[in-house]
């Protein structure tokens, strides 16, 4: 029996020279090409030149900062050797140098002297050991005998040899005293002896060009490293051991196998017996249903990571900020009983239910001659156009007056080329005052909110309802964040690619037509899954992924 006509590999790799995509199944050596071109496209000093400029700014370094802008130091390709301080802050009581590359433990041996002059740290049978000794000025006559040469730091030293590193390649990691000072020389040192400073996001690119991680891997790196809550670090740590990455390679083999099929069917139509349109239909069913179920958890991923925005509205004094600080168990905003005390917008970050939740106390909406309370009250309106979800606070002792009516209103109105109004939620506050909290509120009132909650700042009342009622509004599941992954925006937008040509396949199936017709969808559904985990990805998707990740990563 005869290959199939296409592969969709052969495919891919032709499209690799024509748009710069990596082939679908890059070998290490290919991808090392890929990477030698993306690190040279866009760097044009020459390497003395930035070596000159990475030295001139070390010296002046104003610490991480300084680091971080002598990006000229990222030209290169990837033979070099390249390091960078991978602890953030200056505030630990540690900071770690990392050094990747074939030269690693050669250049950290111009740098680290072993205490014990019989160690053999940089024997390969010595790796993933923790050495203790001190980092000492390379540039030093290399005569001098190492007891002999400037002590610049007391160090631990960890080789790593390929590939069982962070980025598949021999690694070392220089652990110096925290504060900046002794990580900024020692990385000066390290630069001295000849490694290359690394881009923002380089260990990570070289551990994906090396096959350590795919490219949804890669991202969870990023989404884990930034996460802002314990649900959001638990959704990138279940991306970062494979399970998107597996779930879309899997979908995307499933597509390949079948395209080989149909191909087989076209070219030996007279030895195989005819395709089951049927089954066929349904094996592309079966992966359009497990595509919908990974973009279902776009909107969660988008809440872990980017959070939800809340204003508060209301009259002055119906307790808006009150609410503000028994939310965010701190003094954040101003509590008087004096109106219009809040001219401007107070924010407070929270976290609920795993979300990222911003808080937004708006200065209370009523007509009013003070100039700078009028700012305030027009930035409050623009602030609740813009939210994820506006929180109308009323005042339980005085109900529902026309002054709440007229502010509904305003807020209903959408600004100009605004989109639909942001869900609402109705908060009757003060209820520790009257006895029935939500009594004085009309029901065709409540009928334009999602949800009507009775509360009190003073005694907490109603608080854990409007955070059930914020999830619920946003539409997340409580108890669901961060178990599993979240695909980001642009694994997102490929999926939806992916889904569109799936539904196209599917239609050509189950109305009969051409073979041929089948396959052109199936491709274009394998390209887009192959996005997801990297396998087909443009050159300038990577350059925009990992640029986004900070130096050192
Ligand atoms: P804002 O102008 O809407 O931000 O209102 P504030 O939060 O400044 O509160 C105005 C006054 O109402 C202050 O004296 C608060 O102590 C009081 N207040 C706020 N919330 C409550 C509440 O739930 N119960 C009672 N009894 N008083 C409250």
């Amino acid at each position: 029996m005869h290959a199939p006509r296409i592969d969709c590999r052969a495919h891919s790799s032709r499209h690799a020279s024509t748009s710069g995509r990596i082939p679908a199944a890059a070998s290490p050596g290919t991808r090392r090409v890929f990477l030698t071109r993306l690190s040279l496209s866009n760097h044009t000093r020459t390497a003395r030149h930035v070596h000159a400029r990475v030295l001139l700014g070390l010296v002046h370094a104003q610490l991480d900062d300084n680091v971080a802008s002598v990006d000229a130091a990222s030209s290169g390709t990837d033979a070099d050797t390249i390091a960078a301080i991978v602890t953030g802050g200056q505030q630990g009581a540690v900071s770690i140098i990392r050094l990747s590359g074939q030269e690693a433990v050669e250049l950290a041996s111009q740098v680290f002297v072993p205490a014990a002059s019989s160690s053999n740290w940089t024997d390969p049978a010595s790796s993933h050991r923790v050495h203790y000794g001190r980092a000492v000025d390379p540039t030093e006559n290399r005569e001098n005998r190492d007891h002999e040469r400037r002590t610049i730091d007391e160090v631990l030293c960890i080789v790593m040899r390929a590939p069982r590193s962070y980025t598949a390649e021999d690694v070392v990691e220089i652990h110096t005293h925290g504060g900046g000072i002794c990580a900024s020389r020692v990385l000066q040192a390290c630069v001295q002896a000849g490694a290359r400073l690394a881009k923002p996001g380089e260990f990570t690119l070289r551990a994906y060009l090396n096959g350590r991680l795919d490219l949804s891997q890669a991202e969870s790196v990023a989404s884990l490293v930034s996460a802002k809550t314990v649900a959001a670090a638990d959704s990138a740590l279940a991306g970062l051991s494979g399970g998107l990455g597996q779930e879309i390679s899997g979908l995307r083999q499933v597509c390949v196998s079948l395209v080989a099929e149909i191909d087989a069917h076209i070219d030996f139509s007279d030895d195989l017996e005819e395709l089951e349109t049927a089954d066929v239909a349904a094996r592309i069913g079966d992966v359009l249903t497990r595509v919908e179920a990974a973009l279902e958890t776009a909107k969660q991923g988008r809440l872990l990571t980017t959070g939800i925005q809340v204003a508060l509205v209301g009259q002055p004094n119906v307790g808006k900020s009150s609410l503000l600080n028994a939310l965010s168990g701190f003094e954040k905003a101003i509590v008087t009983d004096i109106a219009g005390t809040t001219r401007d917008v107070v924010e407070a970050d929270i976290v609920v239910g795993g979300v990222p939740v911003t808080l937004l106390d708006t200065a209370g909406l009523r007509v009013t001659a003070d100039a700078i309370e009028k700012i305030g009250v027009e930035r409050s309106r623009a602030v609740a156009g813009t939210s994820d979800v506006v929180i109308h606070v009323v005042d339980a002792s005085r109900g529902w007056t026309a002054e709440d009516g007229d502010i509904l209103e305003g807020l209903m109105c959408p600004a100009e080329g605004g989109g639909g109004n942001p869900p609402m939620m109705l908060l009757v506050n003060k209820c520790d005052l009257v006895g029935d909290g939500d009594r004085a509120i009309p029901e065709d009132v409540r009928g334009r909110f999602s949800c009507v909650v009775p509360t009190s700042a003073s005694t907490m009342e109603g608080i854990d309802r409007i955070h059930e009622g914020l999830l619920e509004l946003v539409g997340v599941e409580v108890g669901v964040g961060g178990r599993g992954w979240a695909v980001n925006e642009r694994q997102a937008e490929a999926l939806t690619r992916a889904r569109e040509s799936l539904v196209h396949a599917q239609e050509s199936v189950v109305a009969g037509l051409f073979l041929d017709l089948w396959t052109i969808d199936l491709r274009s559904a394998v390209l887009a899954l192959g996005e997801v985990c990297g396998s087909e990805v443009a050159e300038e998707v990577l350059d925009d992924i990992f640029s986004r990740f900070c130096i050192g990563k």
